[in-house]
């Protein structure tokens, strides 16, 4: 385990009262300029210097006049992460626990490959939806993360790669990919969510494009059509079952969206041509992996246009649930291969540091208990 720079933990710590200029996107920053007096292209300005490497305070920000630098280190900060924890797989995934201002803690995991770096980010801290299979649900809800403390995430991790040597990465040293997987349910903190997004895919932000993000929802039925609406990034469906009986089991949204209400939001999702949703359907052992099931799957998504992502259980101590056998998982693949879907299967990265998919906070509560993140300073 490496911890990332030590000292006074977070600029948040100290600023409460004051205006988190990473709260805002360039809509945001160019009103609150003209709270401030200021004629409205000033958000623009700031936005440009916000996310460059290395600026930390507004006096760095040399094309604003120095009367209004002063004013704006006056009345708001840059927030930023100046503590993580770092912990390598051997599978060469990283995840990141970050500690926020009012001490608790949230992760995000890196997963470098050849052609891409793909960050997971999270959007709350623990989430209340309680999926049966997932860790983070066990710590319950806390609370929804700020629009700084999602892009946060990606700029902590940006700069990390940035240092990071060459050889201890097998491609780019930039992230490509972000996904909305971490802990929480994006579309529970939807302003937020949005505000992020923005942000992110701003060419004065953090320059990414919207099809490298993909958000992933448990089904909240009552927001997908606004997502689609308000942002072109990729939609992700955690299914993970093909009747409402057992999706009411696995997951309590299920009774409030189920299954029909869910797949005709899913049909009738707003979305860029030759786009498709991503379902992502996780193998447990005797409880949704038989041919039966795969054939019922294939049967529900037909209207969607869709790809899906089978994924194999990361287990977790404490949660009863099991991952199919491999000749199983292939053998649900084939059934839906056969039915002309792109099926792929997406392996576990991270399992020995608990950051695959679901075991995000397991150990994260113990830490919170045992006090391993350090102290603010
Ligand atoms: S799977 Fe996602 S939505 Fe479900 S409890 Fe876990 S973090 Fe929340």
């Amino acid at each position: 385990m490496e911890t990332g720079t030590r000292g006074s933990l977070s600029a948040m710590t100290a600023i409460e009262s004051k205006t988190d200029c990473k709260d805002l996107d360039q809509q945001g920053l160019a009103a609150y300029a003209e709270s401030l007096g200021q004629p409205a292209f000033r958000g623009r300005q700031i936005m440009a210097w916000l996310y460059r490497p290395g600026i930390t305070e507004f006096s760095q920000m040399t094309d604003l006049a120095k009367s209004f630098r002063n004013l704006l280190s006056e009345k708001a900060v840059i927030s930023r992460f100046n503590d993580q924890i770092i912990e390598r797989s051997s599978d060469g995934s990283i995840k990141f626990g970050f500690r926020l201002n009012d001490g608790t803690t949230i992760e995000s995991v890196l997963i470098p490959e050849e052609e891409r770096n793909t960050l997971c980010i999270s959007t709350q801290v623990g989430c209340a939806m309680n999926c049966q299979f997932c860790s983070t649900a066990t710590m319950g809800f806390i609370r929804n993360l700020t629009p700084a403390e999602i892009v946060n995430q990606v700029c902590t991790v940006r700069d990390f790669l940035a240092k990071e040597p060459k050889n201890r990465l097998p491609g780019p040293k930039t992230i490509t990919n972000i996904v909305y997987m971490g802990m929480g349910e994006p579309l529970n903190n939807f302003t937020h969510l949005l505000t992020s997004i923005s942000i992110l895919t701003d060419q004065k932000g953090l320059d990414i494009a919207s099809r490298r993000i993909t958000v992933s929802t448990c089904g909240i039925v009552s927001q997908l059509h606004k997502l689609g609406k308000e942002t072109n990034v990729n939609l992700a469906v955690s299914l993970h079952a093909v009747d409402n009986k057992t999706r009411n089991r696995l997951m309590p949204v299920n009774r409030k969206y189920p299954l029909e209400k869910l797949l005709e939001a899913c049909r009738t999702y707003p979305m860029r041509k030759r786009k498709r949703i991503m379902f992502e359907y996780t193998l447990l052992d005797g409880i949704n992996d038989s041919d039966e099931d795969a054939r019922t799957l294939s049967r529900i998504l037909r209207p969607v246009p869709c790809k899906i992502n089978l994924l194999t259980y990361n287990e977790s101590p404490g949660i009863p649930y099991r991952s199919s056998s491999r000749e199983r998982i292939y053998a649900f693949q084939d059934i839906l291969r056969k039915e002309q879907y792109s099926v792929f299967i997406r392996n576990s990265r991270g399992t020995d540091i608990s950051a695959a998919c679901g075991q995000l906070a397991t150990k994260q509560v113990k830490e919170r208990k045992t006090r391993q993140f350090p102290a603010i300073k």
